[in-house]
């Protein structure tokens, strides 16, 4: 039954499809947008509107940025022949902060994840491989330490082993990735040099 009219149904039917937003929180946020002052919800609307806008993947690595390519793909002093893998923007961030890695990076956007249906086709393996057509040494895979982060490391092992490019795994031990960010550099180091090839 339509209670609450064509214009509610559609904020929650669009809100719904955000991930990990099921039908109660897609309604509990509609309502809470609905009751805002119309200046907060026109903000939030044109924050959408101008990040979508503005803000590109780098053509390379797939991170976010405003140039085709990104500072680091940019570099040349970064070598070219390694690249880690991470599920996001935040996670190659934190990578860089340890100042240590000298390699480039392959942003996913996300991990393989049915339960919330998301495939390998929802995240950047597809481009990842094309990469990989290139001079490429070593693939580290650094995605977070859980069950998905596990299983996406795995999926992506399997396809780039047979094209002889050696695959290497960050140590465990190392928090779900999404919370690299708030892990200190010390520890991300230990990560990336205690890492095992697959
Ligand atoms: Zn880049």
């Amino acid at each position: 039954m339509n209670i609450y009219g064509g214009e509610v149904n559609k904020l929650i039917s669009e809100l719904s499809h955000l991930p990990g937003v099921g039908s109660k929180t897609a309604q509990r946020l509609a309502f809470h947008i609905i009751s805002m002052p119309e200046e907060r919800a026109e903000a939030l609307a044109s924050a959408i509107v101008n990040a979508k806008k503005k803000i590109k993947y780098c053509s390379c690595c797939y991170t976010i940025t405003d140039s085709d390519l990104c500072p680091i793909c940019r570099a040349p002093g970064r070598n070219h022949r390694i690249i880690m893998v991470v599920e996001t923007p935040r996670d190659m961030a934190a990578y860089e902060r340890t100042g240590q890695y000298d390699g480039i990076y392959h942003v996913l956007h996300g991990v393989i994840n049915p339960a919330l249906g998301i495939g390998p086709g929802d995240i950047k393996i597809a481009e990842l491989m094309k990469r990989l057509q290139g001079d490429v040494d070593e693939l580290i895979i650094a995605t977070g330490s859980g069950p998905e982060g596990e299983a996406t490391a795995m999926y992506i092992s399997k396809l780039v082993k047979p094209a002889g490019i050696k695959v290497s795994r960050i140590a465990s031990g190392v928090p779900v990735g999404g919370d690299l960010e708030c892990i200190d550099e010390v520890t991300l180091l230990r990560a990336l040099e205690g890492r095992v090839y697959l």
